[in-house]
């Protein structure tokens, strides 16, 4: 899954209560360890042994923002722009670059980047959201109760799994029955 996207789900609905798993500094750690293989410059253990309240804070606000992106882009409304700003000022906080090396006559590249691990984690969340944003390929899923983002495969996809997308069938079907029957006009 795209970290954007991970990082997004760390909140999600387990039988209408809203689960969370980043709470404390030890979770956000866990959650590096989890994803770490997946970031151009993983965290190292010593950093992650780091993480304070203020990475937490940092982890949580850019969640925040990319949920609320990608719930306004789902819903067709304009997104807010201080949500824009908690991207942008993640992805900015760290700029990363490639670096060339020589192991004899074989070229290694190595990526790095001008900051502190965690913070550099983060913006590499943060740009992975620009990319998934920006075509529209992250959305929220409509179905009742669920707060999930997901990778839209098609363009009209709605929900983020076929329970998903079964329940809010369900519920539209029943939300139908409940109303009267329209009345047809008189022709
Ligand atoms: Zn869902």
């Amino acid at each position: 899954m795209r970290l954007a996207i991970e990082l997004a789900n760390t909140a999600h609905a387990r039988q209408g209560t809203v689960c969370d798993e980043l709470q404390t500094p030890a979770d956000l750690a866990a959650w590096l360890t989890r994803v770490g293989p997946r970031c151009a410059v993983p965290v190292d253990d010593e950093s992650r042994s780091t993480v304070d309240l203020a990475d937490l804070a940092a982890a949580r606000g850019l969640r925040a923002a990319i949920r609320a992106v990608a719930g306004a882009a789902s819903t067709g409304r304009t997104p807010d722009p201080a949500d824009l700003d908690g991207i942008n000022s993640a992805v900015r906080a760290a700029p990363h670059w490639r670096e060339l090396a020589f192991d004899g006559t074989a070229p290694r590249v190595t990526t790095r980047h001008g900051t502190a691990a965690i913070t550099g984690a983060l913006a590499e969340v943060a740009a992975d959201a620009v990319d998934l944003l920006s075509d529209g390929r992250i959305a929220a899923c409509a179905a009742p109760g669920c707060v999930l983002l997901f990778l839209r495969d098609r363009p009209n996809r709605e929900w983020c799994s076929n329970a998903c997308g079964n329940r809010a069938r369900v519920a539209r079907h029943h939300d139908r029955r409940k109303q009267p029957a329209p009345k047809r006009d008189a022709a």
